[in-house]
């Protein structure tokens, strides 16, 4: 980190910053050029509150030289991050991240035993290695439906009974935390939460993988700092998920930032998956983002998929069908094949 001071700061203006700097362990280096003085600093800075700095009336600018993100950056830690997820009754576990590309897939919302666990087999035999299906859905009107709760989690520990298949959903309130513990192998944190810090660090701390969505109009930085958040909980396997931004476009729901993947990849060690179906709404563009998101190296890929869209109590237009996903998947392993 690096500040600079205005060009009228005294020494005696400066010397309770350095003094207070020094304290918390750091290495204060003066620089001082023709026009311009600067203080560098050396040591861990991530905890060095820029607003703090700025609060003393003879900074000028302070420039960061590191990330602020040391647990999810690659910088401390190069190698690729591989989730591994167990599922049930079954000893081959799920991979995604490092070379292993995994695809999440399921309903938007678990509506009843029969439902997911149709469309659960389905996308196991088309070659899904996660079912997704919400529980606890964040609707933006407080009329629609909002999920079965802790009866939607049941359902989804049936269909992993029965399937093998690892679980994701989302959790919405830490009043569920001990449920999502036992029941859970990947806590989702939806896009309206990834900023809601103390369950962040709540659902750190249970040190389960977490499927990160990436808020609605947060920046790339703020999601990896919201990833930093769970890690700094203790939790070590972070998915980050890139599900479309608000941006002025209306033709889709959201604007898919497929860029997304490869700067999240120059950045974090964390294995990075494209929803394609939050990032567009609608069912026949999903086929092409997720075809583009593989070509674009992403780790896996969430699809929501509804044995009848028609039907479905959310988002039924952005859902495929079994049938269409079974031949979406064929198409996936051409392009994996190719890009190899
Ligand atoms: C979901 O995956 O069910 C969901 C609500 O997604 P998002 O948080 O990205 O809107
Ligand atoms: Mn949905």
């Amino acid at each position: 980190m690096i500040i600079i001071l205005k060009p009228n700061a005294t020494e005696a203006d400066v010397a309770p910053m350095r003094a207070a700097l020094a304290a918390r362990g750091l290495i204060l280096q003066d620089i001082t050029g023709e026009t311009t003085r600067m203080i560098g600093l050396a040591g861990d800075t991530s905890t060095v509150s820029e607003d703090q700095i700025y609060g003393y009336p003879f900074v000028e600018r302070i420039m960061r030289v590191q990330e602020p993100y040391k647990l999810a950056g690659r910088k401390f830690h190069p190698t690729d991050t591989v989730v591994e997820a167990l599922g049930s009754g079954t000893t081959q576990a799920s991979f995604i991240g490092g070379g292993h590309f995994a695809v999440i897939a399921g309903p938007c919302s678990v509506e009843s035993e029969e439902q997911v666990l149709t469309i659960a087999r389905e996308v196991k035999a088309a070659g899904a290695k996660f079912l997704r299906g919400g529980a606890f859905k964040p609707r933006t009107s407080p009329y629609a439906f909002k999920g079965l709760g802790l009866d939607g989690l049941e359902l989804l520990r049936i269909a992993r009974e029965k399937t093998g298949l690892p679980i994701v959903t989302e959790i919405m309130s830490s009043d569920y935390l001990d449920a999502f513990a036992a029941h859970v192998d990947v806590i989702q944190i939806g896009a309206r939460n990834m900023q809601n810090f103390t369950l962040l660090r709540q659902v750190g701390e249970l040190k389960k993988p977490v499927l990160l969505k990436r808020g609605l109009s947060s920046t790339i930085e703020e999601l990896l700092m919201s990833a930093e958040y769970i890690m700094s909980g203790g939790a070590k396997q972070v998915i980050l998920c890139e599900r479309g931004i608000r941006t002025f476009e209306t033709a889709t729901r959201n604007t898919l930032d497929l860029s997304a993947v490869p700067v999240l990849k120059a950045k974090s060690h964390l294995p990075v998956v494209i929803d394609p179906s939050h990032a567009t709404g609608y069912n026949h563009l999903v086929e092409p983002m997720a075809l583009a998101a593989v070509a674009a190296g992403a780790d896996g890929l969430m699809i929501e998929v509804h044995n009848n869209p028609g039907a479905a109590l959310c988002d039924g237009a952005q859902s495929i069908t079994p049938e269409v996903f079974t031949k979406l998947m064929e198409k996936i392993g051409k392009i994996r094949d190719a890009i190899k």
